[in-house]
């Protein structure tokens, strides 16, 4: 086992580009990511299982709308069912019936949005408040614990506690067995000062990334007979350019054992208004230091329009949960714009959420009827807006994809904000 080519068993995971060098958007591009569990065309849209499931929606419909990879929380699925479990399942994807690539985060999340407990990622606004080091949200009680060597968490579940590091982190994602999964890093807000941001990478990011790269290497060497499971390292820096790039630098030169990181995770604090800046100042780097051909995964998007701006600076891959969540609501996408169908003016309305929309809940079922269930709390409510949100956001980064092959990204994203208006 011992005499395991790391780089070899690497090449299990591989990203290829396709279409690039638009003369408008020179950092846009779209390929393939090739895992052990299939490929994944980009830029891809990768909706969140959070518990392994997306609520209310079968791992079966969520590919037949176009689901190419899900992503899960690492946090959760430790507290339950216990990453052995999925371990024991044969890996998430098993575990949950999903029969293509899946994700994982690390749980470094957490350290935010339990901890300091902020909103997430991209949805900050700096005018919120004001500028100490270690800010709690008054919402929420702490329940994470930042240390130099890592973090406790109280578990939500039974207040017990639940001790995170670099190593336990890449533990526990081994054991639930995505194909992509990040390293663990400290999550800042933009409420943080500049000096903590230095002293957060300077002290913990960066040492906690490479000894999650350390971890990984050995890992994948005990793991030996277990299909290559890809570590993202993840970018920090909040707003602050010269940190945006010098993390780009330092995290693509890191090496243990001839091992590299797969490919990087785009997170943490980011000003919504100075989003494209700061993806750009991340993949310039990223392209300058020779890592142009690793997959970029923009964490946590929270607008259609992050989609655009992700994909013209160079993003592969995004997340999001708010196309599930919001459904929940009663909030729909459409191009024209998100419409509530729990407005009184869809209560007899007997058409459905977008004419033009492919899925099965626009085939079927109408405003009218939704609103109804989403009222009433219906659970085949939740379901259906859910199967439509998730589709057209789904079918909208297949759109941007095409377009960008055929070369007509800037007429397609035109026509887009066209209808939006
Ligand atoms: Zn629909």
């Amino acid at each position: 086992m011992n005499d395991l080519n790391l780089k070899e068993k690497q090449s299990e995971f591989s990203f290829k580009i396709s279409k690039k060098k638009d003369s408008c958007f020179p950092l846009m591009r779209s390929g393939t990511i090739t895992t052990p569990h299939g490929d994944i065309q980009t830029p891809a849209f990768i909706p969140v299982a959070t518990r392994a499931t997306i609520k209310g929606v079968s791992p079966e419909i969520m590919r037949s709308i176009g689901a190419q990879a899900l992503l899960a929380n690492a946090y959760h699925l430790r507290l339950r069912p216990g990453e052995n479990i999925l371990d024991s399942a044969g890996g998430l994807g098993k575990f949950m019936n999903w029969n293509g690539p899946t994700f994982t985060d690390s749980g470094g999340f957490q350290v935010m949005s339990l901890g300091v407990g902020f909103k997430k990622v991209v949805a900050m606004s700096v005018q919120e408040n004001s500028t100490s080091g270690n800010l709690l949200s008054k919402k929420k009680q702490q329940l994470a614990f930042i240390d130099q060597d890592g973090v406790t968490f109280k578990s939500h579940l039974d207040g017990s506690s639940l001790r995170f590091t670099p190593e336990i982190s890449l533990e526990v994602q081994h054991a639930i067995g995505a194909d992509i999964m990040f390293a663990f890093d400290e999550l800042t807000t933009l409420f943080h000062t500049r000096d903590y941001q230095i002293e957060s990478l300077k002290t913990r990011t960066h040492p906690w990334s490479v000894r999650s790269l350390q971890a990984h290497a050995e890992l994948t060497r005990k793991r030996a007979d277990k299909p290559y499971q890809a570590l993202f390292a993840v970018l920090q820096g909040a707003n602050f350019e010269d940190l945006r790039r010098q993390t780009s630098q330092y995290l693509s030169n890191v090496e243990v054992e001839g091992l590299d990181f797969d490919g990087f995770g785009i997170g943490g604090a980011l000003e919504k208004e100075r989003l494209g800046d700061i993806i750009s100042w991340c993949t310039t780097e990223l392209n300058s230091a020779g890592a142009e051909d690793k997959p970029r995964h923009l964490l946590g998007i929270s607008a259609v329009s992050d989609l655009f701006l992700g994909v013209e600076n160079g993003v592969d891959t995004f997340d999001c949960v708010s196309p599930a969540r919001e459904a929940r609501n009663g909030a729909l996408y459409t191009p024209s714009g998100r419409i509530n169908v729990k407005n009184a003016k869809y209560r007899a309305d007997f058409t459905p959420v977008y004419d033009q929309c492919d899925c099965y809940t626009c085939a079927n079922y109408t405003k009218s009827y939704l609103a109804h269930l989403i009222k009433s709390g219906e659970m085949f409510g939740a379901t259906l807006a859910t199967i439509h949100n998730e589709r057209f956001i789904l079918r909208l980064v297949d759109d941007i994809r095409e377009s960008i092959q055929t070369g007509n990204y800037q007429e397609f994203k035109a026509d887009f904000f066209a209808r939006a208006e």
